[in-house]
């Protein structure tokens, strides 16, 4: 009887003891996938209908800070502890979000993308396609991780312990270069011979992201044109270079996964000193005036994606957002610097000259979203 006793006081002991330590196990695993820098080659299967708050959420528990730096590296949802939904569903916080309603419509398939364009979607406010009405052709539009946002020094969490973010393959030629007038914007497409499609990595990326495509959002007039507000300031025009993880076989298949994209934004500022053209490549703008337009830059002409933008040495800002066109989809870590390119008037008039069926294609930028549950971190 004594023994027996003995025994069932040594298995409460062994379980009081247990328990906190199997606890502080998973505390600990969840926070070392924040400073893990090497992301584990496990491929992450999820599809966008998956990609609801729970896990991005989950990875707030670990980040009040109260102070404004970081030491670990950020996008803590991407660790490869956040792909096990079972083990972060805390059912308080995001059972009322995870509604029928929300999941039939986050299910449904995308019907477009800011590389297709042709999506019927408006940037004007009174137009019933307007921005505010997005959500209703795409109901990502209405998401929680939308693009693009305000930007404040002041407020954004400064990363210390940083890697360098390097553009590899900046100085390659392309075998041409698609330029499109897609209804929304002038895209530039690259076409690359095998292996030298460009790649970026380092600072908030884990993986390596292959150069998709870019192009612009631009004002009318010089007080308006760019997408995110730095500082309280709206820059006359904005560029977007689309890349992909290269843990998928394309750009398409890899828009709908939750780490699939990155999205590097640059500002550009009005240089009036003289006219002393600063990115001659606005010379091509000219042949995609008519709506829905494409030119095709041979090889002679094309330019790497260094003459675009230069060195990647910026200070810049980053956070996970959206595609800024619908169907706005959520998978995209974007980067944005806080160092502004130049342009001339006369090559800033060579893009509002391009047409849309509408009229003149100008103002193609989308209001500011709300920041909801995110951080903003300075690199
Ligand atoms: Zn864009």
């Amino acid at each position: 009887m004594k023994i027996a006793k003995l025994q069932r006081q040594w298995v409460l002991l062994n379980t009081l003891v247990i328990l906190p330590w199997v606890s502080c196990q998973r505390l600990d695993a969840h926070r070392s996938s924040h400073r893990n820098t090497e992301f584990p080659a496990v491929r992450p299967r999820r599809a966008i209908s998956f990609r609801n708050d729970d896990t991005r959420r989950a990875a707030g528990l670990f980040g009040d800070y109260d102070s404004a730096e970081v030491d670990y590296n950020p996008s803590p949802s991407r660790g490869r502890f956040g792909y096990n939904r079972d083990f972060y569903f805390d059912y308080s916080r995001d059972l009322p979000t995870t509604t029928r309603r929300s999941l039939s419509l986050v299910r449904e398939r995308p019907r477009s993308n800011e590389a297709a364009g042709g999506e019927e979607f408006s940037y004007r406010e009174k137009d019933k396609n307007g921005p505010s009405n997005w959500d209703k052709i795409a109901p990502q539009c209405g998401g929680k991780y939308q693009s693009p946002i305000m930007l404040n020094t002041s407020s954004a969490l400064f990363v210390r312990n940083k890697r360098p973010l390097q553009l590899i393959g900046q100085t390659n030629l392309p075998q041409s270069i698609r330029l499109q007038n897609d209804g929304h914007s002038a895209k530039f497409t690259y076409v690359w011979r095998n292996g030298e499609r460009p790649y970026i990595r380092g600072g908030p990326l884990k993986t390596k992201y292959y150069f998709e495509q870019f192009h612009f959002h631009w004002g009318a007039n010089s007080s308006v044109g760019s997408e995110h507000v730095l500082d309280f300031h709206r820059y006359p025009m904005e560029l977007h270079l689309l890349f992909y993880n290269a843990l998928y076989s394309s750009f398409e298949e890899a828009r709908s996964e939750v780490d699939g994209l990155a999205v590097v934004g640059l500002f550009y500022e009005l240089y009036e000193v003289n006219d002393e053209p600063l990115n001659t490549w606005t010379r091509f703008l000219q042949e995609i005036i008519t709506p829905e337009s494409e030119f095709t830059i041979q090889f002679i002409d094309t330019f790497p994606l260094y003459d675009l933008i230069g060195d990647v040495e910026w200070p810049y800002f980053s956070y996970e957002g959206s595609l800024t066109t619908p169907p706005c989809l959520e998978t995209v870590t974007w980067i944005v610097s806080a160092k502004p390119l130049l342009i001339t008037p006369r090559e800033i008039r060579e893009f509002r000259k391009i047409r849309t069926r509408n009229g003149p294609m100008v103002n193609n930028y989308r209001p500011i979203q709300k920041l909801y549950n995110r951080r903003v971190y300075r690199y």
